[in-house]
């Protein structure tokens, strides 16, 4: 092994040192120690390996084999008959703890090898991701079977978890930023411009290996890239034009918010690319939207923000969001196209021409968005008003909804409104249509845990345990047990949605007093319409903040029918929202 490279079993050992750990800041340790340990060269494909992956999310690239062919592959290295294997792997119920047991006892004794180093195992995972066509499950059985060869029963269970897709280690974004902050650039102080570099790229391995080769002088000039998505701006919300005018500073734009699916286009010459909010590439969902924006953004590279909303092909009105998600589908997009065909309602402009804009205010970045695109029949700007009173903010809202829209955001107009990326603070204040009615909100809620259901729902979930997010501590606390709002067929689909999350304890980043019959690992997000906020003893969400001891529940939740699969569970609504909410209805069953 030279120089440059490093035994796998040291990421072995981390890994079962987190594990047996819920803390945040133990966890945080480890990484540093690791971290520290890395050889310069690696160590993009270190932090890529302790989130389970190989690359950043945008690029698409999925390990997750199915266990059919990680059982053969346990199977070829170990001379276990598969048969065997499998009923091991029944029992024990984690395909990991299957291959340590196997690779524990092998037949075939090989009498000398090298270790495994990290390179290795890394090369030999992308092989096995890579690997497509015919052929490529065999190739795959192989590229496995080899690695557990060499391997260490431990080192067999990691990499089986990892290459079945199946290593949750729960290592948030901002515990790797905090330890490449300590390890690299002197304190956990130094992690803003590490975030601020990491919302810029989405790429965690990259800001990794400029930081480790350069420090944080690697990190300042960390620089935009078209073709690596931005974290997008998050707006906070409120539910009157005096409050939204009284945080802005008395004069705001206001923006129609359309109801549909936010994309990031990144423009280069005559070719496209585009990511969602939760940044996968779907370019080949919308080669319409790819189109429009190659032929009316007049820049030779461009990063522009839009609203995609589907129009009705016979009447040219703007249908809901829902009907967008026929889009979402991998053969057959030109019919889609044909019968979903959709309208951009461009919002932001974040690079044009080697400039970056992210750090102008919004007022600069729409004028030369304005400049810089031809609006035509299917793409347009934002429908935009600056405002400095309620009456004008009210009547811009009502024309909204009367469109077809959701309501309306508002954006700051002051020198310091650049675009935050990746947060979601007061630049932009949503108002909308369902804030009117009094106890109507709907909030995104993480599924984290499930009872089992009885009577008609026997042999499906009765219930759900949902939770907000916390970004300060990075954890989910619930905040109600859902039962209501489910049809039949949701029913029967949501233990199918939820098998791949099941784990066998309650997660590490979920806090809860509640005990559920089945945990999950925070993924699913459920939009859900709440009731009534009331003070809780059993639900932790917003505790100590209204009452000492209590925290806050929602009562009476249904689900809306609306998944949420363009949110991460990060994305959901967090604990600060719920407070807000409270205080807000206090304030209105007050008046
Ligand atoms: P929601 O669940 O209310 O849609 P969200 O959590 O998905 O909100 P928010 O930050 O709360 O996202 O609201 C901003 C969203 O509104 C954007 O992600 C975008 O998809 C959509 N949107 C529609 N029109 C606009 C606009 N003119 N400017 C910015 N965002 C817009």
């Amino acid at each position: 092994m030279g120089k440059e490279d490093m035994n796998y079993s040291l990421l072995v050992e981390m890994y079962e040192r987190i594990e047996a750990t819920t803390k945040r800041l133990e966890i945080t340790d480890y990484l540093v120690d690791l971290f520290k340990k890395t050889p310069k060269k690696l160590i993009d494909k270190v932090v890529y390996m302790t989130q389970g992956k190989l690359h950043p999310d945008y690029m698409g690239i999925e390990l997750g084999i199915a266990e059919k062919l990680a059982i053969k592959a346990i199977s070829l290295s170990s001379g276990a008959g598969e048969v065997e294997v499998d009923k091991a792997l029944k029992k024990i119920g984690d395909i990991g703890e299957a291959a340590a047991k196997f690779l524990g006892k092998k037949t075939q004794v090989t009498l000398f090898h090298e270790p495994l180093t990290v390179s290795r195992v890394y090369e030999t995972m992308d092989r096995i991701a890579l690997s497509t066509g015919e052929g490529a499950q065999e190739a795959k059985i192989k590229l496995l079977a080899s690695l557990l060869s060499d391997a260490e029963p431990e080192e067999a269970k990691y990499i089986v978890r990892t290459v079945t897709g199946k290593l949750r280690l729960g290592v948030a974004d901002m515990t790797i930023l905090d330890a490449l902050a300590v390890a690299f650039c002197g304190s956990k102080e130094n992690r803003p411009p590490l975030e601020r570099a990491y919302n810029l790229s989405s790429d965690l391995g990259g800001l990794a290996a400029a930081v480790a080769e350069r420090g944080l002088e690697g990190v300042k000039k960390f620089k935009i890239t078209v073709g690596k998505p931005i974290r997008p701006m998050l707006a906070e919300r409120l539910a009157s034009p005096q409050e939204i005018l009284e945080k802005m500073g008395g004069r705001c734009a206001v923006e129609y918010k359309y109801d549909g699916e936010r994309l990031q286009i990144h423009k280069e010459k005559d070719k496209a690319t585009i990511f969602s909010r939760r940044l996968e590439n779907i370019t080949h969902h919308y080669p319409d939207a790819c189109q429009l924006v190659v032929n009316h953004v007049q820049a030779s590279a461009a990063i522009v923000e839009c609203e995609a909303v589907a129009i009705n092909p016979d009447t040219g009105e703007m249908m809901p969001f829902q009907e967008l998600m026929h889009r979402r589908r991998k053969y057959g997009i030109q019919e889609a196209m044909k019968l979903y065909p959709v309208s951009l309602f461009l919002f932001d402009l974040l690079y044009a021409d080697g400039e970056d804009l992210t750090l102008k205010p919004y007022p600069e970045r729409r004028r030369v968005l304005e400049s810089l695109v031809e609006e035509g029949e299917s793409i347009k700007l934002a429908k935009a008003l600056v405002v400095d009173n309620a009456e004008a903010l009210e009547k811009f809202f009502e024309e909204a909804v009367a469109e077809g829209c959701e309501g309306i955001l508002a954006k700051a107009v002051y020198p310091e409104s650049v675009y935050r990326a990746g947060a979601r603070e007061w630049l932009w204040i949503k108002y909308k249509r369902d804030y009117q009615a009094l106890l109507t909100d709907t909030v995104d809620l993480v599924v984290v845990g499930a009872f089992h259901g009885r009577g008609r729902r026997a042999g499906t979930y009765g219930a759900l345990l949902l939770a907000a997010y916390n970004e300060k501590e990075d954890v989910f606390p619930t905040v109600c047990k859902i039962g209501s709002g489910f049809t039949d067929e949701d029913l029967e689909k949501l233990p199918r949605m939820l098998k791949d999350y099941i784990i066998p304890h309650k997660h590490a980043r979920v806090v809860t007093q509640m005990k559920a019959d089945v945990w999950f690992t925070p993924s699913l997000v459920l939009e859900v319409l709440g009731a009534e906020i009331t003070l809780s003893p059993v639900h932790p969400c917003g505790i100590n903040r209204i009452r000492k001891g209590s925290g806050l529940a929602i009562r009476f939740p249904r689900f809306t029918g609306r998944y949420r699969e363009d949110k991460s569970p990060e994305d959901a609504t967090t604990e600060d929202e719920i407070v807000e909410l409270y205080l807000k209805r206090l304030k209105k069953v007050e008046a």
